[in-house]
């Protein structure tokens, strides 16, 4: 969750002051990395992923899975070991917003510093690296606890959620929320995370407002409103609505993303554009979160969730009064999808209007940033710092970041492009957010790979799959629903070839079955976006699209890889390609399944203790390879050992 940062947080009032001045610093800071990096060049890809976690304890004598708010102490260890390991250590263990939160990364990014052909055997080593995290963090664990990758745990929020039991104090506590209690968001840090959620609500005016629309069942209320004693919720939870009041209901989320290190300043442009209509389909295929506060959702993933539990506009920002002491209409919260393109062919497909701050804008393009960029930069300036450290403020704007990755780092986009960091080799980066977490290795590893691997073809083939950025908005409203990737359809680019596309691209188009000619970018926008399911986006549409399963394994015919590999990868894409087709269950759907088809379940939606602890220890069995889930991962014997080797 970006840069952490020691000392003591300056209350909202102080950080308010400061809010200009962190802004202005942190544009000058943005243009000096600019001037003094923009030529760096980076021969290999390097990349790496992010697992979020959750600690959970199954409480088997009272059959109820709670989450341990055990996070500190588990960083603790790991922080301790990382220092000690030094350069040889396997992972890296890093806070998330709650305190039964951890992230795991890889010790060190994938992709070799100086060898070609390592860069797709590494392919090979992302579940291991996964695994081995698991691990590490599992022997620090009781024995009736896990480590599981859920994006949302379902009844979060209900209450007694959490070891040890906390009671919410919506009196005295800093975010006010009724259902989640201060003490379950990450300590560490004086507070760092708690100062952010009191200063999101502050700078708002009032708490935040989560609606999520309920699933309707044959039983439930209709209208389904629930009475909270309490005029804030009152007026703010809307009929069919699940209504939520804290930032930890989104932060309180886990996710699965990737960093990729581009060979240039270009390239990370290139890869930024091309792979934001990608995070509406991603998002949709990797579904996993179709339950909150203890009640089924209509929806399937947790983006509109985390996105309104940090919006931190204010009444004029959101149109809802007159501006009077704000700047800007801001027509998104800062967690949302992007709203510009950056790289040269993207600008003509940039449709939505893009409020930026006009005088960081003019200052960037006359310290000879060109304006797609700064207007970039200048969009993200909009906005203020939401925490601030005294001990930070004093800065040198040649070497130092930290303003710019203040106002950076709280703008939580689908995409995120990331300057190198000062006095690092580290190149230019982009990382790719929208994904969900899956249960096991397996799954978030052949999510990882076909991202990285889709990057790569992008790059070799030069596709094009850019659509108005509209479009991929819309798409971003579809994918959460409810069945997504079987029930919603999709803008998408048919047309992927460019003229600048190298012979090979139209002949692995071609070896797919697909007409090249028809693949060649058309100037005509209306006609080369078309509405596509994500079976057809991914596995083919005929003689119109040839799917981007397909483009892959064709292109891997194409290189240099080790056999190991090649097994491995093409059992990664047959999972893409199975849960995309509808064989494979999505996450978010088999949840459903199991709990709707829960002895206990009364058709009403609501997901009661015992069933979520059977969910629960369900969920657990299948991560420890105890059980392998058949609609989730198939039942090829190749799937079946790996997931098996999850416990050695
Ligand atoms: P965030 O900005 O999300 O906090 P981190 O800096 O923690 O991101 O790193 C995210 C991922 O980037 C990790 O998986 C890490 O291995 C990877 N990574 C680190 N250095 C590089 C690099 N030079 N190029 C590409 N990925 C990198
Ligand atoms: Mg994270
Ligand atoms: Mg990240």
């Amino acid at each position: 969750m970006g840069l952490l940062t020691q000392g003591k947080p300056l209350s909202w009032e102080e950080t308010k002051k400061y809010a200009e001045y962190v802004r202005k610093h942190g544009i000058l800071q943005f243009i000096a990395i600019y001037r003094k990096l923009k030529d760096r060049q980076d021969q290999y890809l390097r990349w790496g992923d992010e697992v979020e976690y959750m600690i959970v304890k199954l409480d088997h004598s009272n059959q109820k899975a709670k989450l341990a708010l055990k996070a500190e102490e588990i960083l603790k260890i790991m922080n301790e070991r990382e220092e000690r390991e030094g350069d040889k250590r396997a992972s890296l263990w890093r806070p998330e917003f709650a305190a039964y939160m951890v992230e795991g990364t890889p010790g060190s990014p994938f992709g070799a510093a100086n060898d070609h052909t390592a860069v797709l055997s590494h392919f090979n080593c992302v579940e291991d690296s996964m695994r081995t995290r698991r691990l590490e963090v599992e022997q620090l664990l009781a024995k009736d606890e896990s480590l599981l990758c859920l994006t949302s745990f379902p009844r979060l929020g209900c209450p007694d959620f959490s070891v040890p039991r906390l009671v919410p104090d919506p009196e005295n506590s800093g975010t006010g929320s009724l259902f989640f209690p201060d003490g379950a968001i990450f300590g560490g840090h004086p507070r760092f995370k708690l100062t952010l959620a009191q200063n999101i609500r502050k700078r708002r005016g009032r708490k935040v407002i989560i609606n999520i629309p309920i699933y309707r069942d044959v039983n439930t209320k209709d209208p389904f409103l629930e009475h909270f004693n309490d005029e804030e919720a009152e007026d703010s939870a809307r009929a069919d609505h699940i209504y939520m009041d804290a930032m930890g209901f989104g932060m309180g989320c886990c996710c699965l993303q990737v960093t990729f290190q581009a060979s240039n300043i270009q390239e990370a442009r290139i890869l930024y554009d091309q792979l934001t209509p990608l995070c509406p389909i991603l998002m949709a295929l990797s579904a996993a979160s179709p339950i909150h506060r203890g009640y089924i959702s209509d929806r399937d993933c947790r983006w509109s969730v985390i996105s309104q539990s940090v919006d931190d506009r204010t009444k004029e920002e959101l149109g809802e009064e007159p501006l009077k002491s704000c700047k800007y209409r801001i027509n998104k919260s800062r967690y949302d999808s992007i709203d510009s393109y950056i790289s040269e062919e993207g600008a003509k497909y940039n449709d939505i209007q893009l409020v930026y701050n006009e005088e960081y804008y003019k200052q960037m393009v006359d310290a000879g940033i060109d304006t797609l960029l700064a207007k970039h930069v200048a969009h993200l300036f909009i906005r203020d710092p939401i925490t601030l450290y005294r001990e930070k403020l004093d800065q040198d704007d040649e070497h130092e970041t930290d303003h710019f990755e203040n106002i950076q780092s709280t703008n939580w986009q689908t995409m995120r492009f990331k300057p190198p960091p000062p006095q690092s080799s580290i190149g230019w980066r982009v990382e790719f957010r929208p994904m969900e977490v899956q249960f096991t290795e397996f799954e978030n590893a052949a999510f990882v790979v076909f991202i990285v691997l889709l990057t790569r073809v992008i790059l070799t083939y030069r596709l094009n799959f850019l659509i108005p950025i509209s479009k991929v908005d819309e798409n971003m409203q579809e994918a959460q629903k409810r069945d997504a990737v079987s029930r919603c359809r999709y803008w998408f680019r048919k047309d992927i070839i460019t003229h600048t596309s190298p012979p090979e691209a139209a002949a692995c188009v071609e070896a797919t079955g697909c007409p090249s000619e028809s693949n060649i970018c058309n100037s005509n926008l209306d006609e080369s976006c078309i509405l596509m399911s994500v079976n057809e986006i991914i596995n083919g549409k005929g003689n119109h699209f040839p799917g981007l399963v397909p483009l892959l394994r064709q292109y891997l015919t194409s290189v240099e890889i080790d056999a190991a590999t090649h097994c491995t990868v093409q059992q990664y894409l047959n999972l893409i390609a199975n849960r995309a087709c509808g064989n494979l269950m999505t996450t978010a759907a088999w949840i459903r399944k199991y709990v709707t088809g829960h002895e206990q379940y009364k058709k009403d939606s609501k997901v009661t203790d015992k069933i979520n602890y059977d969910l629960i220890k369900t969920v657990n069995s299948i991560v420890k390879g105890e059980t392998v889930c058949k609609e989730l991962v198939g039942d090829s014997p190749f799937t079946k050992a790996r997931i098996l080797r999850q416990q050695k």
